[in-house]
């Protein structure tokens, strides 16, 4: 049996493109005691993945060259000699850009299809979700009445946090880029406004539709949004900077407000990184699994065909062309045919 990867074979100075990886075959080696062997059916795409292919220090190391990407997955167990893991489970980790995977399972979750949709795990029930739910809640700290704007709303973590913040009671503006995004996160999510970044007048526009200021900004882009969204904070606002992902590809970002402000509307901003957040991960599961069921937290997927089509749709996230969680659907999804 042979496995399809995908490796780093080199790092992008600016923009990364699809020559900044490799597809290999290897043999599957033989399962030794305690060993998972499964078949991976999604593969998350993120832009955290721009960081890791990148040898800056950051908050994680880079992935070393000719090694294979590092990715969240769901996958279906083929073979076990782990008596923790049966063939035919469903579960989720951190296999990485290839098709199958042996390892003694330690990082392993057992997923059960009838709670949600298996894919969810590593999208609007996984780390994506999760990061709203944290950076929302625990930095964010809403409360009813209150104005929260999200930027890359109809995203994977943008959607859900603005949903969150409506659930909470507050007015909520989103900042998108096509208008046909913008116009997903007020008719579909119930969002009360939402701005494009493409504007030239971004800052005018949010002024108006934040006309009492912005308690809450949930950070997920940086740059002139930053600025634009910075200028209406309100005194003690919040902004949990999330991402930045318009600086990912480019390693000299010049825009940014002055710090003088934040001091005189003593305004707290902080950075956070989802996995730090492992103690919240039983709440999270517990709301959202249930806001899913009842039908008032939704979700939507941007799913791609093939491994091989892993780099190019990897491209797509900073430049606005994903529309909701972007997947690679690696291998066929045994439960989608019984979902109907
Ligand atoms: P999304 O599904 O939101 O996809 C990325 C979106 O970002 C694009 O669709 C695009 O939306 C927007 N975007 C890309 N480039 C630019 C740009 N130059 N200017 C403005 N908008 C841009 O991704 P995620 O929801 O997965 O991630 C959102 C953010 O959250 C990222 O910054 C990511 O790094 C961060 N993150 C942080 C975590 C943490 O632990 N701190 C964990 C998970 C994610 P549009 O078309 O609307 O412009």
């Amino acid at each position: 049996m042979t496995n399809q990867q995908i490796v780093l074979k080199s790092r992008p100075v600016t923009h990364a493109s699809e020559d900044n990886f490799a597809l290999r075959t290897v043999p599957v080696p033989p399962l030794g005691d305690g060993d998972v062997l499964r078949r991976t059916i999604y593969l998350s795409l993120d832009p955290y993945m721009r960081g890791r292919m990148g040898s800056a220090k950051s908050y994680a190391a880079g992935v070393p060259l000719d090694h294979v990407m590092i990715g969240g997955t769901v996958s279906q167990v083929i073979e076990s000699t782990n008596p923790a893991f049966a063939p035919g489970d469903f579960v989720t980790g951190y296999d990485g850009w290839q098709e199958c995977h042996v390892s003694k399972g330690h990082d392993l979750r057992r997923l059960d299809p009838a709670v949600a949709p298996i894919s969810t795990a590593i999208g609007v029930l996984g780390m994506p979700g999760m990061t709203a739910y944290v950076g929302l809640f625990d930095l964010g700290q809403p409360k009813a009445g209150e104005t929260v704007v999200v930027s890359a709303a109809s995203g994977a973590v943008g959607a859900i946090v603005g949903q969150l913040a409506k659930l909470t009671g507050c007015r909520v503006v989103g900042i998108a880029g096509a208008k046909e995004k913008c116009d997903y996160v007020v008719q579909e999510l119930g969002f009360d406004a939402c701005v494009s970044h493409y504007s030239d007048t971004l800052r005018d526009a949010l002024a108006a539709t934040c006309p009492e200021g912005v308690d809450v900004y949930f950070e997920n882009v940086g740059g002139k949004v930053f600025e634009a969204v910075f200028g209406l904070m309100n005194v003690h606002g919040r902004i949990p900077v999330c991402g930045t992902i318009s600086e990912y590809n480019d390693p000299t970002p010049t825009s940014g407000p002055t710090l003088r402000a934040l001091l005189t509307n003593r305004i707290m901003i902080r950075g956070f990184i989802v996995g730090e957040y492992a103690a919240r991960q039983a709440d999270f599961l517990r709301d959202c699994a249930q806001w899913i069921r009842e039908g008032t937290l939704k979700y939507r997927e941007d799913v791609v065909d093939g491994l091989a089509q892993a780099p190019s749709a990897l491209l797509r996230l900073f430049d606005g062309r994903n529309f909701g969680k972007l997947l690679v659907r690696v291998s066929p999804d045994p439960t989608q045919a019984t979902r109907g």
